[in-house]
């Protein structure tokens, strides 16, 4: 136990199936001298299938303040404790950062001890790119700010990963649809790891008619995840926003003739379809 002595462990614990638990988390929980739970009677059901019988406290965002003080006492005489949420890791999108910030601003140390994430999970079985993405926490709760935030990231070349409630996702799908291409990837996962777990992939048209017509599908809890925006995507004519963006520069320099010829060699699209865009570009140009 010596090894234990005023550290915080900020413990992952499972977003559904117990089994997801770690080694190394389980003899944390027996370890430690305190738990602090974001609600106890929640933990109980973990702690009571694991025999671990460490006495808890409840930490969550009402009590931030007077609880953290609390803590670093307990610290100070020597206690080790673990911070839990009620599923998954601590601080994502659940309370713990200004516990950390504290326990770290009074010197103690703070150790992650790893674990089941709802947005990484969901990552790692989308067959969306995760070589980039930014995570959003809960999307807005109004239609226009989720449209705002969409039309922010259209753009973006990262993948747009969120959380979103059962009673708003057909809601927050429509506002996809609203902004995005209709044939712009996206994924849902729901209830990961749990008995009813889907994750549904397609295009933005695909995933939202499959959502509002099935009621199953708005059940549960719910990682929203949108493909990033890919210049070398090619559009229905075939041709991508690249060459699209160099038809434009050229046509400014030059006549229609000519930069269709021009981007022909450079891009090795089709003549007929640069030619057809070009006429479009230059009308919208004249329309300007
Ligand atoms: N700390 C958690 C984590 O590490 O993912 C997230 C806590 S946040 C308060 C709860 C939200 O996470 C849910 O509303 C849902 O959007 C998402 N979530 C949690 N568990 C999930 C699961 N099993 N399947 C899908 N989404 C889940």
């Amino acid at each position: 136990m010596s090894n234990f002595k005023g550290i915080l462990y900020i413990v992952a614990t499972p977003i559904g199936n117990l089994a997801d638990i770690s080694l190394r988390a389980l003899e944390v929980l027996k370890s430690v001298n305190l738990i602090a739970a974001e609600d106890t009677r929640n933990s109980k059901v973990l702690l009571n299938h694991y025999s671990i019988q460490t006495p808890m406290t409840a930490y969550h965002e009402h009590n931030e303040d007077t609880k953290g003080r609390y803590l670093i006492e307990k610290l100070q005489q020597g206690e080790s404790i673990a911070l839990i949420s009620d599923a998954g890791t601590p601080l994502i999108n659940d309370p713990g950062y200004s516990l950390v910030a504290q326990v770290k601003l009074a010197g103690f140390q703070v150790m992650p001890i790893p674990g089941a994430c709802a947005l990484i999970a969901a990552l790692s079985a989308s067959g969306i790119a995760t070589d980039r993405f930014s995570f959003e926490g809960f999307a807005p709760r109004t239609s226009g700010a989720r449209r705002a935030l969409f039309e922010s990231y259209q753009k973006q070349p990262s993948t747009l990963v969120f959380y979103e409630s059962s009673h708003r996702i057909v809601k927050c799908l429509d506002d996809v649809v609203a902004v995005y291409d209709a044939e712009h990837k996206i994924s849902i996962a729901r209830e990961l790891t749990k008995t009813f777990e889907t994750i549904v992939t397609g295009t933005v048209q695909e995933v939202h008619q499959q959502v509002r017509d099935d009621s199953n599908m708005q059940r549960g809890e719910f990682v929203v995840l949108i493909a990033g925006f890919d210049r070398k995507q090619r559009k229905a004519d075939g041709l991508t926003d690249d060459d699209l963006e160099l038809l434009g520069v050229l046509l400014s320099e030059c006549s229609v003739k000519t930069a269709v010829k021009l981007a022909v060699k450079l891009s090795g699209q089709a003549k007929k379809e640069l030619y057809k865009a070009a006429l479009a570009l230059n009308s919208e140009n004249e329309a300007d």
